[in-house]
């Protein structure tokens, strides 16, 4: 008892999980690794969260085609598992083509507020509102976003399309395999996914 009350003084790491990121049907956290099961919220494993949204812009209106956590023990096999040169060329992507500054002027400008963070296009700084297809994610531990390694970003369809690019055929069907296996998407809707 004396002990929970102390640890209730110390700061708690990273921020609260925004809306973005909770399970888009019960608005709760999403609780399970969708790879082994893993209960995400008992703390020991961090996670990563995934989603992917089509806009409607004429609709006025937001879908969300698939969602997912996985724990970092099934993260770290699912990037092993993918061929070597495509993850060299997806890495690569990302630290020359990601605007670090303006990334770091969005998070100065709102430090508590994550979601304004993705505002933009990481890469190419569009932003959400011009998209029809967008990329959201992040890691957590616990129920916290965990912002030390990397901060939450938003990846736009003209991003994803460069970086479906650069991918092998090899690496594009065993991402289309793990869409298969637990979404069942069609394949138009689906083709620029991506792993990152
Ligand atoms: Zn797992």
């Amino acid at each position: 008892m004396y002990e929970e009350e102390f640890n209730d003084e110390v700061p708690q790491e990273g921020l609260p999980i925004p809306e973005i990121f909770r399970n888009s049907d019960t608005k709760g956290y999403i609780t399970h690794c969708i790879q082994c099961d893993y209960e995400l919220l008992k703390g020991d494993r961090s996670y990563m969260i995934e989603k992917v949204f089509k806009r409607y812009p004429n609709l006025d209106s937001t879908q969300v085609l698939f969602e997912y956590g996985m724990c970092s023990v099934c993260y770290e096999k699912m990037k092993d598992s993918l061929s070597v040169e495509s993850m060299q060329n997806l890495s690569n992507y990302m630290m020359t083509k990601m605007d670090f500054s303006a990334m770091q002027q969005r998070i100065e400008e709102n430090p508590e507020d994550p979601e304004k963070w993705m505002s933009h296009c990481m890469i190419h700084g569009t932003p959400k509102e011009e998209m029809t297809e967008f990329q959201v994610a992040a890691s957590f531990k616990g129920d916290r976003l965990m912002t030390n390694f990397m901060p939450p970003y938003m990846i736009g369809g003209l991003a994803l399309e460069e970086l479906n690019g650069l991918l092998s055929k090899e690496t594009k069907e065993d991402m289309d395999g793990f869409i298969d296996q637990h979404f069942g998407i069609p394949p138009e809707l689906r083709k620029d996914f991506i792993l990152i």
